[in-house]
């Protein structure tokens, strides 16, 4: 599942990136399209940045499966239900935590 997923973003990844070389070849002469095609470049960046950053999460994942703490919870050691597992493979937290965690940022965020 985890290299499946892998699979998948860098396929994404690779997709953006060229979509992004033909945005640059086409639209440069003109300054008005150049100021959206930077908006759009700045969308696809960011889009890149959250897939590297997800596939970061699947190699820790894969990582933690070597190591046999796959499906442990970082915070408190419990184990994480598989109903959970199944539904989010890249988590290091069990539900409890997760929660706590999010109440926490909440709290911070406004
Ligand atoms: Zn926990």
């Amino acid at each position: 599942m985890l290299t499946e997923e892998k699979q998948r973003l860098l396929k994404k990844a690779a997709h953006t990136l060229k979509n992004e070389i033909e945005l640059s070849k086409d639209d440069m002469a003109d300054e008005a399209d150049l100021a959206s095609a930077l908006t759009d470049q700045a969308l696809s960046l960011r889009l890149r940045g959250r897939e590297r950053y997800l596939i970061e999460k699947i190699d820790l994942a894969i990582e933690r499966i070597a190591e046999g703490e796959f499906g442990e919870c970082v915070v408190c050691g419990d184990d994480i239900s598989i109903k959970r597992l199944r539904a989010r493979p890249v988590t290091t937290m069990c539900i409890a935590c997760k929660e706590e965690q999010e109440r926490r940022e909440r709290m911070y965020s406004d």
